[in-house]
């Protein structure tokens, strides 16, 4: 079991949780943190903390930020990102990176919406109807 940073922490990144984890298993990328699944201990200290709610025990995810198990996983995963300099602190996992600016006055009105509803909006940026 393990505790997973979703959408909510991109362009945020206030590293709140990082001094809470006991095991220093909170990893910082890019635009957003990651938690290293084979070393967070369950212990939900880093998940009252986070002033933008992106933190949830795997189990009580939300079906639009589902995806976020794996991109957390991954991102520790030699195959899915073979240069090890990767993850620290120079690139994120793809699905993140491919995401749209998060940051703003309604970043956490923004975090609430499923990525489809994002990526539909950033769609219609570019073919305006
Ligand atoms: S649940 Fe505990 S061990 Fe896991 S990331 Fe949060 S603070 Fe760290
Ligand atoms: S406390 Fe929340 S917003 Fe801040 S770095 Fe951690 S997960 Fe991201």
């Amino acid at each position: 079991m393990t505790y997973v940073i979703a959408q909510p922490c991109v362009d945020i990144k206030d590293r709140a949780c990082v001094t809470e984890c006991p095991v220093d298993c909170i990893y910082e990328g890019a635009r957003t943190l990651y938690i290293n699944p084979a070393e967070c201990v369950d212990c939900h200290a880093c998940e009252p903390v986070c002033p933008v709610e992106a933190i949830f025990h795997e189990d009580d995810l939300p079906r639009h930020w589902a995806h976020y198990l794996a991109v957390n996983a991954e991102y520790f995963d030699e195959a899915a990102s073979p240069s090890r300099a990767r993850r620290d602190a120079v690139g994120d996992h793809p699905a993140v990176e491919a995401l749209p600016p998060q940051s703003g006055p309604h970043k956490k009105e923004i975090s609430f919406f499923t990525v489809r509803k994002e990526e539909a909006a950033d769609a219609d940026l570019w073919f305006p109807s």
